[in-house]
């Protein structure tokens, strides 16, 4: 069966079920790492609503907003594939009053790893995820893993705003050689899509040590040996993206983000002490 396709809040409301329903949000460009949230939203709810939507607002100046891929068709055959209810598809002027004032602040959180390389990114990102929660009204919303840092802040919105709806962490979808899927790969030429690849071994080499000081050192060298422009390497709690120290006991991100040819990257893996 096709989606139902909605544009707005009348769409919504009129296509929405009175069972529990469950919100997977997007950019689009759909690939098998979205299909692996929509698997996992219809387990949890009677409706799945996929957004796709690429929010000018987490676009800092300079960066791919206007070259972001962008391929509406392509992602309603998926949504189709993968039994979704609906298709929420706003352009950004139903989004975005012209005289719109109010949006969400990330707090210090959003300042400080990807919110330091990028800033303003995570306020824009929870401002669209406000509206989404507000427009969809879902009981559940499913994000994932891969962004580790913005679904961190999302935990954070939703307790420190009392937002009504449960949200669910899924794990990364990888490439049979490591690389973990995104928009973005796209964009990675051959020789890029190979050097692209020190990021996964990075991670893998940081999380076959067993101590902090160590998983930092095997990770670092890891990327140093690829030349790649690192922008960070972190190893952090994953509930507030303050760095552990060598002390730590309990479960860590090491993130990384490094940029491949003109393509900006970002990965992460759970390693516990
Ligand atoms: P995006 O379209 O890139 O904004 O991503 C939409 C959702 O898909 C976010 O919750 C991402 O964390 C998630 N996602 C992106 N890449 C992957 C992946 N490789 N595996 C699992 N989830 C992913």
């Amino acid at each position: 069966m096709e989606p139902i396709v909605a544009h707005d809040r009348a769409d919504l409301d009129k296509a929405r079920s009175s069972g529990r329903v469950a919100l997977v949000p997007t950019m689009g460009a759909l690939h098998e790492g979205h299909r692996s949230l929509m698997r996992l939203a219809r387990t949890l709810a009677d409706q799945v609503v996929v957004s796709i939507f690429v929010n000018p607002l987490q676009f800092g100046p300079g960066e791919d907003f206007s070259r972001y891929p962008r391929t509406f068709g392509a992602d309603l055959g998926v949504c189709a594939q993968e039994g979704v209810d609906v298709v929420f598809a706003p352009s950004a002027d139903d989004m975005y009053r012209p005289d719109r004032q109010v949006g969400v602040s990330a707090g210090q959180m959003g300042t400080i790893v990807e919110g330091a390389v990028r800033p303003g990114h995570f306020d824009g990102m929870l401002t669209v995820v406000l509206k989404l929660f507000n427009l969809v009204r879902p009981d559940v919303a499913v994000f994932g893993q891969k962004d580790a840092q913005q679904l961190a802040l999302i935990r954070r919105m939703v307790a420190d705003l009392d937002v009504p709806v449960e949200i669910v962490g899924a794990p990364t979808v990888r490439e049979p050689d490591g690389l973990a899927l995104s928009s973005r790969n796209r964009y990675l030429a051959p020789d890029d899509r190979r050097a692209a690849l020190a990021l996964s071994r990075a991670l893998r080499a940081g999380a076959a040590e067993s101590a902090p000081a160590a998983v930092r050192a095997a990770a670092t060298a890891e990327l140093a040996a690829s030349g790649l422009a690192v922008d960070y390497l972190v190893l952090v709690d994953p509930a507030t993206f303050a760095e552990v120290p060598d002390s730590f006991a309990g479960q860590a991100v090491l993130a990384v983000a490094a940029r491949v040819g003109t393509t900006r990257l970002i990965d992460n893996v759970l390693v516990t002490f």
